[in-house]
């Protein structure tokens, strides 16, 4: 799990595991988020 936070405001958004598109409660903006590809690179 990776903790996420919106990329407009900031706001801590919860933690996610692969790819998850989440709107912010506080500025309505959609984030998308993926970090299947982050734990990839780690592990070669
Ligand atoms: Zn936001």
């Amino acid at each position: 799990m990776e903790e996420i936070k919106c990329k407009y405001c900031g706001k801590k958004l919860g933690e996610i595991e692969g790819i998850a598109e989440i709107k912010c409660p506080r500025c309505k903006k959609i984030n998308k988020f993926n970090t299947v590809e982050a734990q990839e690179a780690q592990g070669d």
